[in-house]
């Protein structure tokens, strides 16, 4: 088996798969979904043991593996955790042209980031411990990009 490449020579031919998928995301990230598309709220969830609250949701806590029933509605703001500013571009992934940025958004009332945009300043402006507040979207489908970007609370 090893060495027939010594042997012969090797032919490859290129090839390509598309394969269209769609998946469930669960009873716990539906849930979120729906409060976002339906009301434009962000929701967590709160670790019925240690208190733990999770944005996005999780169906268990991570540190104590308790079922995450205790829902709570979040205000919409936070604090950037930490932040990349993309230069390249990256059709059908990225949701516009860079610059931008990505940052990691430490919700008010969570114990956990959410990623996501922030936009609305310039991206040499972005600073860590920025305060900041989701912008929801006007047309909204049950996406994260219901949540349209955060903002700088000014
Ligand atoms: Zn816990």
């Amino acid at each position: 088996m090893a060495g027939w490449k010594d042997e012969v020579e090797e032919i490859i031919f290129p090839g390509k798969i598309c394969v269209p998928y769609s998946w469930t995301v669960g009873s716990t990230l539906s849930k979120w979904y729906v409060q976002l598309r339906d009301d434009g709220e962000i929701w967590a969830n709160r670790c019925p043991s240690c208190g733990k609250v999770y944005v996005p949701p999780k169906i268990k806590c991570i540190d104590c593996y308790k079922d995450m029933n205790d829902w709570i509605k979040l205000p919409g703001t936070g604090t950037v955790e930490t932040y990349t500013v993309v230069h390249y571009s990256e059709p059908g992934l990225h949701p516009k042209k860079p610059p931008f940025v990505y940052g990691v958004i430490k919700m008010d009332g969570a114990d956990t980031g959410l990623v996501h945009l922030i936009d609305g300043v310039d991206p040499d402006k972005v600073k860590v411990g920025m305060r900041v507040q989701a912008v929801m979207a006007k047309e909204r489908d049950g996406h994260i990009t219901d949540i349209k970007h955060f903002k700088p609370i000014a």
